[in-house]
């Protein structure tokens, strides 16, 4: 059990930085996702916290001590890799006890320990099988079963989950999230997957570049971006942009696009020049109605909803609507958006402008 925290942390590798100055908690107890792109700085700063590279400066705190002194085998800590290495000359039960053999815990607790996570990770059946012959799955569950038998403060997982296809990533995804909720013990996994995340994490920090551009629950973050890089990073298909030239003053509840008023929730903050507008594909509709027109491109089938291409003013959009609506490629139709949930966003670095409906759930990085 364990409150990780970490200020101000920073990594320059020579004249690169890899970790621009982060700081966050980890909540005791929580399953925690650092996600982001390849080459963001998800991997050092996890490393960072278990030790296995020195910061450049900032601190880390395991339940309120300060560790950056102590090395990765002194902070109580279990990190899991992508490959998982087992002893393949020892069986199942030998696999996970060993952690426990070299450090001289008593035989007879050994055994109980090793019992218990078998029980846990549903594996007592093959204890006594040699490693060998066992599936991929259940080559994962020893090595799980080896991380958590030392019953350590936190868990470190490295995309563990990354070698695996598909489907079978999904089971694993949902095991690990079921055995996080048995044992509850802490957990930071790095993943570049969204979907993975937005599974398995209570709360998400979003890293692009080096810096953490968004931290809050999986549906926090899908609802309400920060920025126009999260909003593009999660979701699929991800949130359309509109971009245009214009104004919004605070308190404005409308932008104008292509000569048409569209309503926004209420601004609590005023900017002009190049402003995107943010709307999530499934609060897009088609309504004979609307003033803003679009001409629809092509249609993708789903199943029980489509993804319906669509060319505008502003540039292209898509809009996930139900498969029972009948559409035809080269027809114009009009554009409405649910209000409620569009954002905002100015500047060069696309931050969401605060308004009525993000505001207190928005927190930048
Ligand atoms: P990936 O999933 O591809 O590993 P990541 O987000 O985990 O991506 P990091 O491994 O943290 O990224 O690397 C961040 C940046 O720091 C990358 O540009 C990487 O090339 C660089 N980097 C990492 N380790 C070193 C090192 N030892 N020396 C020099 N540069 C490094």
């Amino acid at each position: 059990m364990a409150q990780i925290r970490i200020e101000k942390l920073r990594k320059e590798f020579g004249s690169f930085t890899a970790v621009q100055s982060s700081s966050f908690t980890i909540e005791d107890g929580e399953f925690f996702m650092l996600l982001g792109p390849s080459g963001c700085g998800k991997t050092t700063t996890l490393r960072m916290m278990a030790g296995l590279e020195l910061p450049t400066s900032g601190e880390i705190f395991i339940d309120g001590d300060e560790v950056g002194m102590k090395r990765a085998s002194q902070r109580d800590i279990a990190f899991v890799f992508q490959m998982f290495a087992l002893y393949p000359h020892m069986n199942v039960r030998r696999n996970i006890a060993y952690p426990l053999l070299s450090q001289g815990v008593a035989k007879a607790d050994v055994k109980t320990r090793v019992e218990d996570v078998a029980r846990i990770l549903r594996i007592e059946s093959i204890l006594d099988k040699p490693v060998g012959g066992l599936s991929g799955g259940d080559r994962q569950r020893v090595a799980l079963g080896r991380a958590i038998v030392r019953r350590p403060k936190a868990f470190f997982m490295d995309e563990p989950l990354g070698a695996l296809d598909a489907e079978f990533r999904e089971h694993m995804a949902e095991e690990l999230r079921a055995l996080h909720d048995r044992i509850g013990a802490t957990t930071v996994y790095v993943t570049h997957d969204q979907l993975e995340a937005m599974q398995m994490g209570d709360k998400i920090a979003v890293m692009n570049h080096g810096v953490v551009e968004q931290l809050g629950p999986p549906q926090q973050i899908y609802d309400w971006p920060a920025t126009r890089f999260v909003a593009d990073f999660i979701g699929s298909p991800p949130m359309n942009f509109l971009e245009f030239q214009g104004m919004i003053g605070i308190g404005g509840d409308h932008v104008v696009l292509d000569g048409q008023r569209i309503a926004v929730p209420t601004s609590r903050q005023g900017a002009e020049g190049a402003l995107t507008l943010g709307v999530r594909p499934e609060h897009v509709r088609l309504s004979d109605a609307s003033p803003y027109r679009a001409r629809i491109e092509a249609a993708e089938y789903l199943g029980t909803t489509q993804i319906v291409r669509l060319a505008t003013a502003n540039g292209p959009i898509k809009a996930r609507i139900s498969s029972a609506d009948v559409v035809r490629p080269g027809e114009t139709v009009g554009l409405d958006f649910d209000s409620r949930t569009l954002t905002l966003f100015a500047g060069e670095r696309g931050r969401a402008l605060v308004s009525e409906a993000n505001e207190g759930v928005l927190v930048h990085g």
